[in-house]
């Protein structure tokens, strides 16, 4: 990467130029929040001959790279904590069966959570899978991680997780990338028995698996990923900075004979930044503290912990989402016979859910120190206002506004319930649609639909799912309602995108990650194959599959009344491009002179572009913000008094 330098880089961004310098063949993925721009970035930075793709999800993505890894090429994959799941029934077999090529899963977790369903921790999925797993504490480090992933995964024949966090993802720092990209040499796959995961294979695979990480945790132990910094004030005078390496006997003997330090902390991840930044407050000056950072949660580095823990009376443990380090150090002062008191989550002296801050372990050290926060001096400017409330809502002219609104109108009147999944159209759930109701992870609004349906067959249950949700995990469970008889109906809201993600393409856009057509058709009219929704739907059987545009009303309207007259399942593709794709058109305004003051277009659908105008007299007046409107026209079928028109036309 000859025009590579010293430059402000994103976590993720780091990340991908670490698998570039690492010398990576193939990356796949799925997009998910907060680890989206990792294989964007090798796709943007792409040197030539690596294959970046767009999987159709989290599991396609990981088999993929387990292939090109048994063919000896370095593979990564990238995807949110929730993909894990999707991925875990291949990575788990994959930990028995072992790889070829070095092959890294960059998993981002999502303390908060900001944008996710769940606050799972992926450290613990290293534990269950027995797979290695690094925690970069910095965007520096994540990037100086990712060539060891690689190495460390074909030295131990073993899948490596990445686990960065949010803050870790998203913050930027200053990253040295001069270096040239050499694709890592393969030399194909060896037919080998190895590969077969038979259950003698996997007895032999758990027993080697359990020498490496007894190994691998050895190894951890003199990582320079891991640290500890002794900060030891004696008598009247603060003293040495030390930093100490496991394994430096040298270190071992100065923190086991000559140190008074008897409170430790350790961290891990994002905390280890908040942690040191919280020491540096002035309470803490007369402290004596010894600090251990951990980027390398499993296998856990226990020579490098005996050496943090010798001497220590009590220790408290920074950490987000599950209390993975203190555990490890819990089940090593037992097995060791230490008396030492471990404090964290398990004790409630840490936040036992949601994100670490600065200043929240600040409060926390001052408990843990028995200090006092020095007083702060009077606030010498005045506290800004506080913001307005501004709760998620669909863009003004979003088509799914008109899609729920459709199907709302045509089953007014009827028992019916509404599954939502996940994607921008979650935001369905919000008045005054109100069309949400249960929402649980990727393809499961159509499944739960159909379990709501055998129990309750008088009611009608709807399922609303995205196109690149469709693709992901949509499809079997489609399969399932058709092969059991269970009557739903599906919407497919088709917006040309994963918008919610950044848009990023799938196989229904016949558009590839790197910008190029997906596979095309031979001939001289050569002609882009975009995978099709209604074929997809139309092999299954579903029937009848109505395509409607949703910013058409009344047509919307009566494909859903058709559709879910059906006695069996049926469809209704609401097809209409993410406005975020395309340029406004000429907006709409309220005729003043017509408009009755009823606000059904305010109250119906509940576009952000609709809004009030105080008059002089305090009375309000419904009108049309220009700038936001997006000229898709809802709002105008809305309006039974026809009061709203283009503006070019009024
Ligand atoms: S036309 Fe109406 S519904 Fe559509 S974006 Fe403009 S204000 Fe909103
Ligand atoms: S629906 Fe029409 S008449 Fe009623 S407030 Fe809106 S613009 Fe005015």
């Amino acid at each position: 990467m000859s025009d590579t330098h010293l430059t402000m880089l994103m976590g993720n961004e780091a990340i991908a130029y670490g698998a570039l310098k690492a010398g990576v063949n193939v990356v796949a993925g799925y997009p998910g929040t907060p680890s989206t721009e990792v294989l964007e970035t090798v796709a943007k930075h792409n040197p030539g001959p690596v294959h970046v793709e767009w999987s159709t999800n989290e599991k396609s993505a990981l088999e993929v790279a387990a292939g090109a890894s048994y063919c000896g090429a370095r593979a990564l994959v990238t995807m949110k904590q929730v993909g894990m799941n999707v991925a875990s029934d291949p990575l788990m077999s994959l930990s028995y069966i072992g790889v070829k090529g070095g092959m890294v899963v960059l998993v981002a977790d999502d303390p908060g959570p900001i944008s996710s369903q769940t606050e799972q921790d992926t450290r613990v999925y290293g534990r269950f899978s027995k797979i290695p797993v690094l925690d970069p504490t910095t965007p520096e480090e994540a990037f100086a991680m990712m060539p060891l992933a690689f190495d460390i995964s074909e030295r131990y024949n073993t899948p490596v997780i990445v686990r960065p966090t949010t803050r870790v993802c998203h913050a930027r720092a200053p990253i040295d990338v001069d270096f040239v990209y050499a694709p890592h040499p393969f030399d194909g796959f060896e037919r080998d028995v190895r590969w077969i995961i038979f259950p003698p294979r996997s007895y032999r695979g758990h027993l080697e698996m359990n020498v490496g990480t007894v190994k691998l945790a050895h190894e951890f132990s003199s990582s320079t990923f891991n640290t500890i910094i002794e900060h030891e004030v004696t008598d009247d005078r603060a003293t040495a900075l030390a930093q100490l390496y496991a394994g430096n006997a040298a270190a071992q003997e100065l923190a086991t004979d000559t140190s008074s330090v008897r409170k430790g902390i350790m961290t891990g991840g994002v905390s280890d930044s908040y942690a040191k930044e919280a020491l540096t407050s002035p309470e803490f000056d007369g402290a004596s503290y010894r600090l251990a950072t951990c980027a390398t949660p499993y296998p856990f580095p226990e020579e490098f912990a005996l050496t943090f823990l010798a001497g220590l009376d009590e220790v408290i443990v920074f950490e987000e989402l599950d209390p993975v380090l203190e555990q490890e150090l819990t089940y090593l002062c037992g097995k060791h016979r230490l008396a030492i008191d471990i404090h964290g989550k398990l004790t409630h002296d840490t936040f036992e859910a949601g994100e670490n801050s600065s200043a929240a372990i600040r409060g926390q050290l001052d408990a843990f120190f028995g200090v006092e926060p020095p007083e702060q001096p009077p606030a010498v400017v005045e506290a800004p206002p506080e913001l307005p409330m501004r709760p998620p809502v669909l863009c003004a002219g979003c088509p799914h506004r008109g899609s729920f609104y459709a199907v709302k109108k045509a089953l007014k009147g009827q028992r019916a319930y509404f599954m939502g999944d996940i994607g921008c159209y979650t935001l369905g759930n919000a008045a005054p649609l109100d069309m949400v109701d249960t929402c649980l992870c990727m393809g499961a609004g159509i499944t739960i639909a159909q379990g709501m349906q055998i129990v309750d067959p008088n009611a009608k249950h709807i399922a609303f799912v995205g196109d690149s949700t469709f693709f992901a995990s949509a499809i079997t469970g489609i399969i399932n309602a058709y092969y059991n008889r269970i009557d739903i109906t599906v919407i497919v809201l088709d917006n040309s995108t994963t918008a919610m993600t950044g848009h990023q393409p799938h196989p229904g856009t016949g558009v590839l990650m790197c910008g190029d057509e997906a596979y095309t058709k031979p001939g001289p009219a050569a002609e882009a194959h975009a995978v099709s929704i209604a074929n997809i739907l139309a092999a299954i059987g579903v029937d009848p599959i109505i395509t409607a545009d949703p910013l058409d009303l009344a047509a919307s309207k009566k494909a859903v009344e058709e559709a879910v007259a059906s006695p069996q399942v049926s469809a209704v593709i609401f097809k209409s491009p993410c406005i975020a794709l395309g340029k406004p058109t000429t907006p709409y305004t309220v005729d003043e002179d017509i408009c009755t003051d009823c606000r059904s277009c305010i109250r119906e659908i509940g576009c952000p572009g609709i809004t009030l105008r105080t008059e002089e007299d305090g009375s309000k007046q419904v009108i049309i913000d220009q700038t936001l409107c997006f000229g898709c026209g809802l709002c105008a079928q809305v309006c039974r008094f026809d009061a709203i028109g283009k503006a070019d036309a009024r």
